[in-house]
């Protein structure tokens, strides 16, 4: 069997695995670096199928690794993407209140985003109309976030991608890691003829998404950790519908879950989405009916949530009661109107983006893992949990993942 080597390898061509090569050529421009990508082309996953708003950094508790690097990340990648001229809409963020009860959490929003160094200031309720006519704010506040702004994802990778590339980074797509062999750092890869190829690697980062628990637990790490993932369907607003929307627009987050709640976000095409939803799916990539259902996960799953239910982990029965059906689409505008009163089912179109959240379960603690995972095995780096805001965060989040892997030692 043939072999290449490469100083670097990186499992997972996301947004995640190009970012890292970016801050490691930015940092070490003599490296070798493979990307391996078990799909003929990048984007087919998360980082092609999100909502493509660079969060401002609100959510998160300080001292969390999605505080450090949010704030940060969205500014790095929001200059990046108008040096390289991509469309970035400059749109802001509107987060209301969908019940009265909710209002008291903008002040905990206000100071988390304040306390991460995020620009963001509570408004009244004139302010809000003015911003958002055709919203509904529960209480006479919400919050504004200028900073936000929307980008198109797909346009990012691929240019990140066409970057590393003239940066000499050779992309191994539609390749499969057939056997890893962490003790003699080398993986037997299978191209999707089937041909196999030894790759020895001097250090490997596993940004491997929706798949890269198994890709640590193949390393003997995260054994006690499993994906549950969790699906967003979006909805189009239809362009006859008669509202207008040129910011976004979040409820309050429960911030017990990992979830932002059904929003609305203007897109640079023009377009306006409604959503995503948070419903559990019954495999990593089953975006569509019976498509990649994986039986045995999904009876897995299933009784996760029943447990997660029956001792109502994080308030979990009330995600049950308030999420977990938005696959219907009347519960789904029923959600969408407690920001958007005038909203009618026939104003929705469905939309072809469904994208599905690479969300850990922790069985020790029994709880969804809130803040990203970093584990490190002999040579290799393990990046699990990077949901949202993973994408926004991508550069900052490739430094802290080097600041903090053993990768200088090697
Ligand atoms: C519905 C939804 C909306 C979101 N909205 C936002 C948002 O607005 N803003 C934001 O910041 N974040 C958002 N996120 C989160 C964001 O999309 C992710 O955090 C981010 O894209 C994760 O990037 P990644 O590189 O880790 O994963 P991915 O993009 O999933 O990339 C992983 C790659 O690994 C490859 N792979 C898998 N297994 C293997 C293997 N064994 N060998 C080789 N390759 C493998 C896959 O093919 C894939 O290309 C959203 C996520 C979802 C699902």
């Amino acid at each position: 069997m043939s072999s290449f080597h490469a100083d670097i390898a990186i499992l997972g061509g996301g947004m995640v695995g190009l970012a890292l090569a970016y801050q490691l050529l930015e940092r070490h421009p003599e490296l070798s670096i493979v990307i391996i990508d078990k799909e003929l082309e990048l984007g087919c996953h998360s980082s092609g199928r999100n909502s493509g708003v660079l969060h401002a950094g609100l959510y998160y508790p300080p001292g969390t690794l999605k505080a450090q690097v949010c704030v940060q990340g969205a500014r790095r990648l929001r200059a990046w993407c108008e040096a390289e001229r991509l469309p970035v809409l400059a749109c802001g963020k509107v987060i209301a209140p969908q019940a009265l009860e909710l209002d008291g959490q903008l002040e905990l929003l206000l100071h988390r985003g304040q306390a991460n160094g995020a620009e963001v200031q509570l408004i009244d309720r004139a302010e809000f109309h003015r911003l958002v006519p055709d919203g509904r704010t529960a209480s006479d506040r919400a919050l504004w976030s200028p900073g936000t702004c929307v980008v198109k994802p797909k346009l990012v990778l691929q240019r990140l991608e066409q970057r590393l590339r003239e940066r000499g980074v050779a992309f191994q797509c539609g390749t499969h890691t057939a056997r890893v062999q962490p003790e003699s750092r080398a993986l037997t890869l299978q191209s999707s003829s089937g041909e196999e190829r030894v790759l020895r690697y001097g250090y490997l980062f596993n940004s491997a998404g929706l798949q890269a628990d198994r890709m640590a637990q193949a390393f003997g790490l995260a054994e006690q950790c499993t994906l549950l993932p969790f699906k967003g369907v979006y909805w189009l607003l239809d362009p006859r519908a008669p509202f207008h929307f040129t910011t976004n627009l979040y409820p309050v987050p429960d911030l017990n879950l990992p979830f932002l709640g059904v929003h609305v976000t203007p897109s640079p095409d023009g377009s306006i989405t409604l959503g995503p939803t948070a419903i559990p799916a019954w495999g990593r990539e089953n975006y569509r009916g019976l498509e990649g259902v994986e039986p045995l996960m999904a009876v897995e799953f299933l009784g996760d949530l029943v447990s997660q239910w029956w001792r109502n982990a994080g308030g979990f029965r009330r995600y049950a009661r308030e999420q977990a059906l938005h696959g219907l689409k009347p519960l789904f505008v029923k959600a969408a109107q407690a920001l958007v009163p005038g909203l009618r089912s026939e104003h929705l179109i469905p939309s072809e983006k469904v994208g599905i959240r690479a969300q850990l379960y922790d069985r020790q603690s029994g709880t969804l893992v809130q803040d990203f995972r970093l584990e490190h095995g002999e040579a290799s780096t393990h990046v699990l949990n990077a949901i949202s805001p993973a994408f926004t965060a991508s550069f900052a989040l490739a430094d802290l993942i080097l600041d903090q892997s053993p990768l200088a030692s090697h």
